[in-house]
């Protein structure tokens, strides 16, 4: 008899420790979820901030709150991939911007809230970008005379293009003119082929006027 009591209260008290630890468990869950829910709040307070901000026509500081809030999160809101697409187009960020936007469509198809908006400005960056490329492909190919060593003719010598031969430069100022040395052709009002060329590349110092 004694025994089985002793087995019983055994139970019990296991029973008792068991709900014990069940409803501290519950406590931290409930406290953690309540972490997860200000964490949530604060992102979304965040995000809004930003999207407002790039309504107002604030795309520099409106980018800057976006990357603030994709630093904090682990995995992104489909609707941040729409508005900071938006917002680095009008930025004229348009890689970013395609790259955003593809996300957008990618997730939401032609369904989301701001599908149609997202496949319109997505069309305006991929022009923009080709655009872009057109620009820096024209670039490259361009021959500049900078990238040239010129051959100056028979003399070897080229009238100062500093001063026009005259050896003095002249500046205007509120008071009048003044005048000073040309600090290239060594008082000579011409450069010989070889300063000429430097000068053209940007690599010739004037010698200090005194
Ligand atoms: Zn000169």
């Amino acid at each position: 008899m004694i025994k089985i009591k002793i087995i019983i209260s055994l139970i019990g008290l296991t029973i008792g420790c068991q709900t014990f630890a069940q409803s501290e468990k519950e406590k931290i869950q409930q406290i953690e979820a309540q972490k997860q829910i200000d964490k949530q709040r604060k992102l979304t307070t965040k995000l809004d901030s930003a999207i407002r901000l790039s309504e107002e026509g604030e795309y520099e500081k409106a980018d800057e709150k976006f990357k603030t809030v994709l630093k904090t999160i682990r995995s992104v809101p489909t609707d941040l991939t729409f508005h900071f697409g938006k917002n680095s187009y009008l930025l004229g960020k348009y890689k970013q911007s395609v790259d955003w936007l593809t996300k957008y469509i990618q997730l939401k198809g032609t369904s989301g809230q701001f599908s149609e908006q997202a496949i319109e400005w997505l069309n305006n960056a991929e022009g923009e970008l080709i655009k872009e490329k057109e620009r820096e492909a024209k670039q490259a190919s361009e021959v500049l005379s900078t990238d040239f060593t010129i051959d100056c003719g028979p003399n070897g010598k080229v009238v100062c293009t500093v001063c026009k031969g005259s050896t003095v430069i002249t500046r205007k100022n509120y008071f009048g003119q003044t005048y000073s040395t040309c600090g290239y052709c060594h008082k000579l009002g011409y450069l010989t082929c070889d300063e000429y060329n430097q000068l053209l590349k940007g690599n010739l110092k004037p010698q200090v006027n005194r």
